[in-house]
């Protein structure tokens, strides 16, 4: 059944998602999704497609993209939204970009090298092969762990193996939320804090790091969240409202990493109203923000 949603989170196989960027719009189309952002890790490699896709659908296709930054309380996300398509404005961006890709390149060679260790024939090679774009993760190496059959499912890869403080664990280096926020700002995008409540970290502490990013730049909170229940959404609208933030909100649909997630209805229970997208777009209309 087609539920009247919007989908400001999505990925692709420009990162770690299994649908290429038009399969991501064809199936936000046939899910009811009517406003639908591209949201690829560390790239905007999947976003010219994905809009050539959205041509002529009546869906409307938001430029975007997720930052994983260190904080106290773990990793933070952030996504930038409306990237103009200006190569001049993102220019900062796209160089800055390179730099987080290279990063991620030395960890997953480190990561390899420890699954190597534990006796596992997994190598980079095969998982840069396996995600085919710029953008290699973790969530490949899970899906070779899977096919090796030592893991049951890619959740166990992780809690076995790739997972924070796991066996085959490399840290990332990652840069501070100022800067991903200030990166996206610079570039003219509107910027929300991703699943807010999957850091760790209490309500009084989310609010010590608002009062951080607020000033820092940053627009919104992303409120509606496959993993966010009731009692988290109310938070986020609190907090928002206590730091004049704006909402966002979205699936995080990856495809067959995350199969419990679907476009648009997430767990089942999602549904990002329409309204949530027209009032974004009057704050961006008031800020000036132009794509
Ligand atoms: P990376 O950016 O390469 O470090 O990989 C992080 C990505 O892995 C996240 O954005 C999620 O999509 C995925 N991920 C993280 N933790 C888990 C988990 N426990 N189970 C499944 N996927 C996960
Ligand atoms: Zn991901
Ligand atoms: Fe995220
Ligand atoms: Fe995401």
């Amino acid at each position: 059944m087609k539920i009247p949603c919007i989908d400001l989170h999505t990925h692709s196989t420009a990162s770690d998602g299994t649908d290429s960027p038009a399969e991501v719009v064809s199936k936000a189309v046939e899910a009811g999704v009517s406003a639908l952002a591209l949201t690829d890790h560390d790239t905007l490699d999947g976003l010219a497609a994905a809009e050539k896709a959205a041509d002529g659908t009546g869906l409307i296709f938001v430029r975007g993209c997720e930052i994983s930054t260190e904080t106290p309380w773990g990793e933070a996300h952030f996504l930038g939204l409306w990237i103009p398509r200006d190569l001049e404005r993102t220019a900062a961006l796209e160089k800055a970009l390179e730099d987080v890709r290279a990063k991620r390149l030395a960890r997953n060679m480190g990561m390899a090298e420890k699954l190597q260790a534990l006796g596992f024939d997994v190598s980079y090679k095969a998982a840069a092969e396996l995600a085919g774009g710029r953008v290699v993760g973790r969530p490949h190496f899970a899906e070779l762990l899977c096919r090796l059959g030592v893991v049951k499912d890619r959740k166990e890869a992780f809690r076995l193996y790739l997972g924070e403080g796991c066996s085959a664990y490399e840290p990332r280096e990652l840069m501070p939320p100022e800067r991903a926020i200030s990166l996206l700002k610079e570039a003219g995008a509107l910027v929300s804090m991703a699943h807010p409540r999957l850091l760790h970290a209490s309500v009084a502490e989310l609010a010590q790091l608002l009062e951080r990013l607020k000033p820092a730049g940053l627009d919104a909170l992303e409120a509606y969240h496959s993993e966010h229940n009731a009692g988290d959404v109310r938070e986020c609208i609190e907090l928002a409202d206590r730091f004049g933030l704006q909402l966002t909100g979205g699936s995080d649909y990856h495809g067959l990493p995350k199969p419990k997630i679907a476009l648009g209805s997430g767990k089942g229970g999602l549904r990002v109203a329409r309204h949530v997208y027209d009032k974004l777009m009057e704050y961006r209309a008031a800020c000036g923000m132009t794509d």
